[in-house]
């Protein structure tokens, strides 16, 4: 068995031990084995943290630099990691078991999701302020954009990096430093980003990671009165507890939050390409991706054909060791998670609902996996239809009317994704227009791009990520009042 690895947390561009004097475990999900351990951060190392981002915005140079010049950092930062992909990619299946090539392709060269770095570089100098045309003559009114100043960022566990490049980018092109607080179940992704970025040379302070649980680390960072704005991805539960923590100070906060999203397939819609697209859009990453399209509505005239064709199709997937190339579906990123879908999965079967393929046929007696699971004839009032279960867990449901389908859609607290099928774009379009969700795909599923806006509607959250309104919301408006009036009148005359 190989040595337990012991992490360090990370400020001013340094390690450290926690002043706690306590790490917790992190196991790999495809073996239950502890392989390493993780600093348990409390009130001094969060200080330590906030105190070096607080330095390096007011005091130090990332603070004073041309939004220029930080384009330029951020574009270091891309070289770098495109040049470590494999080593990232290694230690997050390792940490959470996301298959390699899940990760590794899309921090190389050319994948989207290392270009968010390239992207938000370019558009660090692009932010122009703006001379406004107030109707008072002999003023001028113009406004700039400005940062934030220290920003603290809570990230889950489904997919550490690609969740901290979507706000990590941004954030720093608009002239923030940052404080990050990983996940307690995958932390160590992030550490070892913050070892390969020591090569892109950011000034001591820029960038900070606290790890921790949210209640004992994720609540006193937030809570941090330097600490002028938060950008949280997670669940509903622990979005609406750091909400809450930061109404306080009246701190922003933007919520990337969880979803239950629906696909509608309409009785015109090409079955193999529906039916391959429903199954890429939640078993590959085992469900466990916020946008996992997880309640499938299908025309009551399709129904009984479209299930039998994803049930022939899932049940071929090979469910197994993220690190053999073989495997197509990988293990539950922890025990904790894991022991709640099989929870979820046997409170579905008590309460009657009708299972047609148990993905617990591929539990082991070490590791943590499930294989696709599928339920039939599911009332979208039920519990299985209404949770998230952040598995590879779906229920199936027909309609009759459109109306009744759109109606159907939207039942649900969350508002994230949607998928529509069909061979009629218009009546697909108009479908869309009605779906209260921040991403709608029609006749396909699961792609996102830097240059476009995601976030939630309802309780899936609020601010956006990607696209230039990811930048906008790292950034406040500043308005200045120029008068050219040498006088000014005596209010009291
Ligand atoms: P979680 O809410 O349990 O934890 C997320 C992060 O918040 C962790 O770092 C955790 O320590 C922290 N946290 C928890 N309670 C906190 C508190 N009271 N104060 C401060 N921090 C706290 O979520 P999770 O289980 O890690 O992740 C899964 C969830 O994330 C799912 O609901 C999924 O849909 C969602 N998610 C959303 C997106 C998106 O972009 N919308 C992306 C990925 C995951």
């Amino acid at each position: 068995m190989e040595k337990i690895r012991y992490f360090k947390y990370f400020y001013s561009n340094k390690w450290h031990d926690p002043d706690t004097k306590t790490w917790f475990d992190s196991e790999n999900p495809s073996t239950g084995d502890v392989w390493a351990k993780v600093p348990d951060c409390g009130i001094t190392d969060i200080e330590n943290a906030v105190k070096a981002a607080k330095m390096a915005f007011y005091e130090g140079s990332w603070g004073k630099l041309m939004p220029a010049e930080r384009g330029r950092y951020l574009r270091r930062i891309g070289d770098v990691i495109s040049k470590n992909a494999s080593r990232i990619g290694k230690i997050e299946t390792t940490d959470n078991g996301k298959l390699p090539k899940q990760i590794t392709p899309s921090l190389k060269e050319g994948a989207w999701l290392l270009d968010s770095w390239y992207y938000y570089a370019g558009m660090c100098d692009k932010f122009e302020g703006r001379l406004i045309p107030a109707e008072m003559p002999n003023m001028h009114n113009y406004m700039n954009w400005e940062p934030f100043g220290v920003v603290a960022q809570i990230l889950p566990w489904n997919s550490p990096i690609g969740t901290l490049i979507w706000k990590l980018a941004p954030c720093l092109a608009a002239g923030n430093t940052v404080v990050l607080k990983p996940s307690e179940q995958a932390s160590c992704s992030i550490l070892e980003l913050m070892d390969i970025l020591l090569k892109a040379d950011l000034p001591p302070g820029v960038l900070n990671v606290v790890t921790g649980y949210g209640p004992s680390t994720g609540e006193p960072l937030i809570d941090h009165p330097d600490v002028r704005m938060v950008s949280f991805t997670g669940g509903k539960n622990g979005g609406q507890a750091a909400a809450k923590i930061a109404s306080k100070q009246t701190k922003p906060i933007v919520m990337e939050l969880g979803g239950k999203s629906p696909h509608i397939v309409l009785p015109d819609a090409d079955l193999d390409l529906a039916v391959n697209g429903v199954a890429s859009g939640i078993f590959p990453a085992g469900g466990q991706s916020c946008i996992s399209g997880s309640r499938l509505l299908i025309h009551k005239s399709i129904i009984e054909k479209f299930t039998e064709k994803l049930v022939e199709l899932v049940k071929k997937a090979i469910v197994g060791d993220p690190l053999d190339p073989k495997t197509q579906i990988g293990p539950i990123a922890n025990k904790n998670h894991y022991e709640k879908i099989l929870k979820n999965i046997s409170s579905a079967v008590e309460a009657g609902h009708k299972l047609i393929l148990d993905g617990r046929m591929e539990c082991r007696d070490k590791g943590y996996y499930i294989g696709p699971t599928i339920f039939k004839d599911v009332p979208n009032s039920s519990s299985l239809a209404q949770n998230e279960i952040f598995g590879p867990v779906v229920s199936t449901e027909s309609w009759d009317e459109e109306y009744d389908a759109i109606e159907k859609a939207n039942d649900t607290i969350y508002g994230l994704a949607a998928g529509i099928w069909s061979s009629d774009t218009t009546k697909a379009m108009r479908i869309a227009d009605k779906i209260e969700a921040g991403t709608v795909y029609i006749n396909n599923y699961f792609n996102a791009a830097t240059q476009s806006p995601v976030g939630g509607f309802k309780q899936s959250g609020y601010g956006r990520e990607n696209g230039w309104e990811g930048m906008r919301c790292f950034m406040q408006t500043k308005s200045v009042w120029l008068s050219t009036n040498p006088s000014q009148a005596d209010p009291f005359a």
